[in-house]
Order: C-alpha cells, then sequence, then structure tokens
C-alpha cells in the first residue's frame, strides 16, 4: 500500500514551485485497501467524554468528516489532546484534526506545537523540517501546494 501511495504522491511533486511550502492534510481513503477504517483510526482521538457516546460499528460506517468535525470542536481543547509527550507522527496528526483537516503546511504545524507545548519543547525537535520529512514518508497524508 505505501509504494503505491507514494507514486500518487509524488505525481505532482514534480510541478512544485520554490518558495511555495507544502501543505498537508489527511488522506481519508488512506487505509481503504488495508480495511482500516480512517473514522474509526481518527475518532479513537476523541476525548474520553465523547468517546462514551461511541459504538464502534457506526462508528467504523461513519463519514471522517464527521469525526473529525468533533474534535475541532469539542474534543481538542482537552487537557489531554496534545500531552508533550505524544510521539510527534500522533501529534501532528492530531493538529491537523484539531485544525478540521485543512490542508496546512510544516511551518504551521511545528509553530502550533511551539505555542501548545511551549517550556516543555526545549528538549523536543518540532521544526518545521522534520515535520515536513515525517509528513512526506507517510501513507496517511495529502500533499498538496498552495493555490
Ligand atoms: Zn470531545
Amino acid at each position: 500500500m505505501k509504494a503505491k501511495k507514494k507514486v500518487a504522491e509524488k505525481g505532482n511533486a514534480d510541478s512544485q514551485q520554490p518558495g511555495r511550502p507544502l501543505k498537508f492534510k489527511v488522506d481519508y481513503d488512506a487505509g481503504g485497501g488495508a480495511g482500516v477504517s480512517i473514522a474509526l483510526l481518527i475518532a479513537s482521538r476523541k476525548c474520553y467524554e465523547c468517546r462514551q457516546n461511541d459504538i464502534e460499528p457506526s462508528v467504523a460506517q461513519s463519514a471522517p468528516t464527521i469525526q473529525v468535525k468533533r474534535i475541532s470542536q469539542h474534543c481538542f481543547k482537552t487537557a489531554d489532546y496534545l500531552l508533550p509527550d505524544t510521539p510527534l507522527k500522533e501529534a501532528v496528526f492530531r493538529v491537523l484534526l484539531s485544525k478540521r483537516n485543512r490542508a496546512i503546511s510544516a511551518e504551521e504545524i511545528s509553530a502550533d506545537l511551539a505555542k501548545r507545548w511551549g517550556q516543555s519543547i526545549n528538549r523536543r525537535e518540532v521544526s518545521a523540517g522534520v515535520i515536513g520529512r515525517l509528513l512526506e514518508d507517510s501513507p496517511y497524508y495529502h500533499t498538496l501546494t498552495k493555490p
């Protein structure tokens, strides 16, 4: 699956121009081939309170956008949504969900994490370069150039 997705991603990489940063968003179709419900993956990032109301089979069938909407309206404000010890890959995923999965650049994600984590960021590498490489290597993200 990873190899197949790479081809699709690289398709428009050639047309990328310097000075126009790549933007990223979660690819809702990424898990399809592997039988993974992306809605379920996203729903598992909802807060404890919201998850209490979920019934797994119906969440798996739901539109990912419904789960993202809930997170962007509620769960991302909870204290433990993005703890400073969250692995970077997970943190980036959660930042995108909190922004309702609109395409944003690695710079914006980096700035968001720096703002959230403040002092506790000292010993962590959350630069845009690191985040950009992480996202480009993952099959779960679409890359877009600025319009
Ligand atoms: Zn919630």
